[in-house]
Formats: C-alpha cells, structure tokens, sequence
C-alpha cells in the first residue's frame, strides 16, 4: 500500500465519529454488551473484539493497522516500551531449555534478559558477531529457538546480513526476531527479507517529539495471535490510548522527519570527518563503512546517528566538549526533534577512562531538525573548548 494512505487514512474511518479529521481517543477502560451472547462471543476471541483495554482498544487498532502496513507485516502489537516489546517476542518463543543465537551486544535491556532473567528458566544464550552469517550457523543447536539481531546497533552499526540469516534459520525452523529501530520500516523491511518478528522502540523515531515511550512487535497474524492471547495480556504493558494517540499524531510526518534529519546529518557527518580533532567516525552509509555493500542492499536509508571518536589524552577533554554545548542536549534516546549527546565516558567510572581505548573516547550524537549550521556551530563551542 502507498506509504501516504497508510499514514493520512489506513485505519481511519471518521464517519465513527463525527467527520473529525484527528481520531478520537478512545479512553476507556471497558466496553459494554448488551446480551450475554455477545459477551459470551468477546470472551472467547478478545483478539477479534473490544473488552477490555488491557487487550483491544480503538485507538490502538488503529495506530496497529498503520504500523503493520509500514512494515510489511499481517499484524501488529505496541506495547508500554520497546523494552517490553523485545521482552515479549523473546519470551513467548522459548521453553525452558531452549538455546537462543544473540549478536554481539544487542540493546542493554535486550542483554540483561538475556544475562539475567532467562537463565532461571534454564534458557541458555550464545552471542555472536553477526557480521558473518557462518557464526550463526556454527552456534545452531538442536535446542535453539531463536535468533536475535539488531542491525544496525545504534553505537557503532554493525549490520547482519538479513536475508541469508533468515533463510538459514527457516531451513532450521528457528525463529527471527530482529530489533529495527535504527531504521524503522521506512529505511529497513526485514519481513520482506524473511525474518520473523520486527521490533522497535516507537519512544526513537515514531514517536519523534520525545514525549512518549512505547514499542512495536510485528510478526504474521498467526504469531501475533498467539502473543495477544498470553503474553501481551498477562504482561499487562499493552499501550495506553493517550500514547497510541500520540504515535499516530507522530506517524503523520515521520518520513518528512527522517528525510530531512537524513539530509542535515549527512552535512554534520562531513563536517566531523573533516575535523582535525575527530579521530575517526561510524556511520554505515557512508563510504568507507566496512559493511557499505549490505547496508546498501538492505538499507534505504541511515539518519540521525553518528558516533565520533575525539583525539583526547584525558577525559577532561571530553568533558569539556560536552560540557561546553548550548544547543545539543545532554541526554539518551534519540528520535526526536532536538539533537543530543551521549559521551561513552558517562557510562564508566572516570578513573577506568583510559586514552588508548577508542572506545572510551567515543561520542553519540543524534542530529535532531534543527539547521545544520546551528548544530555544528554548537559543536564548534564543544572543540573550541577541548
Ligand atoms: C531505546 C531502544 C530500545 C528500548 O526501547 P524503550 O522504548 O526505551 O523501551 C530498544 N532497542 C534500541 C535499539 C533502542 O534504541
């Protein structure tokens, strides 16, 4: 379907309610049966029907028959977080003694139900690069239930080639479950590249005015079903219809955004490349990337995210440079129209900060909508200052 009814009317219908352009927020807790008989039918199919909101709700329907056509997918849930999204497509595809493919480093949350929670249910996890499918293939075991990517990670890009993993796992009946926020379906599809489950964070891009947190899990009707019916509703995280209500009113100039954070970030990207205190930067559409090639097969795009490595003896230095911006904000997530910074020195004790690692040296930024000579200008101050 063409991207723009998707967006301006898939899953519209406004003679419901009133001919109002904007969708109502549908802020219910219960819905009301007039006989038993079609209470009796709602309680035996919630998928289908509206009980009760901790299950379906209108203004959630909606925003879910929107996202599950951007992505290519049959069907959609969005949860509270993209957290509780990544939770539930793990949890509702292992038993215990199941064995789970991970690449290296995957979302922190994703990592600590991995490290953490899993292994009390005797669910064991094997990380991998997954910058070669062969890694994967030498992991696979008799038990393992699923394979777990994010591509590209969203510190320094690392991309799994998505369609030979798919197939491989298909061929072994493993199931796919990829974290897609870095891209959102509008730059990466992979259901049309044969994996399972799509997630992303929605708090990133389709939220986009950092006002909200929520997450997306799309799959086949068939596995949404059956994630519906246990483990969406007895983890209760299901969105609130304020917040589906706002991922809708984020929905409507989500390509616009990506496009013109695309176009300003390829001008920042220049500008720290060409700067003789930038060691070295990550970004993987760009040439010299060293995973260009996929990223151009499977990617249709790359915005916002750039990490950049100082030229720092201390990490006074890169303090400072933080320190030191008026404009760019100081703070996680991304996604949204204001430009931020994360130093990688904030997540370590500073007395561990060692020089020679460039990864202590490494900075995030996430270039927002603002012009891009007002953020380099502001990055300028952060040099100035080293
Ligand atoms: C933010 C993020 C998440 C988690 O999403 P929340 O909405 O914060 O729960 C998962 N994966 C990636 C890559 C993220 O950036």
């Amino acid at each position: 379907m063409d991207i723009n009814q998707i967006i301006n009317e898939l899953g519209e219908d406004r003679d419901l309610y009133f001919r109002a352009v904007a969708p109502p927020i549908i802020q219910t807790s219960n819905f009301t049966f007039t006989t038993v008989e079609a209470l009796r039918t709602s309680f035996e199919n919630e998928y289908s029907d509206y009980l009760y909101s901790r299950g379906k709700n209108p203004t959630v329907s909606m925003l879910c028959k929107k996202l599950a056509a951007l992505d290519g997918a049959e069907d959609c849930l969005v949860f509270n977080s993209g957290a509780a999204a990544t939770f539930a497509a793990v949890l509702a595809n292992v038993q215990q003694g199941s064995h789970i493919i991970s690449v290296n480093q995957p979302y922190t949350w994703a990592q600590k139900m991995f490290d953490s929670i899993l292994p009390k249910f005797g669910v064991t996890i094997t990380y991998v690069d997954g910058t070669t499918v062969d890694n994967f293939i030498n992991a696979a075991a008799a038990n393992t239930e699923v394979i777990y990517l994010e591509s590209p990670n969203s510190w320094t890009y690392e991309l799994q080639d998505l369609k030979a993993i798919a197939a491989f796992a298909q061929s072994k009946k493993i199931l796919t479950i990829i974290d897609n926020s870095y891209c959102t379906p509008i730059y990466q599809q992979p259901i049309s590249l044969g994996i399972d489950i799509t997630i992303q964070s929605a708090t990133k891009y389709i939220g986009g005015h950092s006002d909200v947190v929520a997450g997306v899990l799309c799959a086949s009707s068939k596995i949404i079903e059956r994630i519906f019916n246990s483990e969406y509703l007895n983890i209760g995280s299901g969105i609130q219809p304020f917040n589906a209500w706002l991922l809708l009113r984020g929905l409507r100039t989500l390509p616009i955004r990506l496009a013109k954070i695309s176009e300003t970030t390829k001008v920042v990207l220049a500008f720290l490349n060409n700067h003789p205190q930038v060691e070295h930067t990550y970004f993987p559409l760009q040439e010299g990337s060293p995973q260009l090639p996929l990223a151009q097969q499977q990617m249709k795009g790359a915005c916002g995210l750039i990490t950049f490595v100082l030229k720092a003896n201390k990490v006074e230095q890169i303090e400072a440079f933080c320190n030191a911006l008026q404009h760019i904000l100081m703070a996680v997530s991304w996604g949204g129209y204001e430009s931020l910074i994360i130093p990688k020195c904030a997540g370590m004790p500073k007395e561990s900060f060692d020089a020679k690692n460039r990864e202590h040296r490494m900075l995030r930024l996430y270039v927002g909508l603002e012009e891009p000579t007002y953020i380099i200008n502001d990055l300028l101050l952060g040099f100035a200052a080293m």
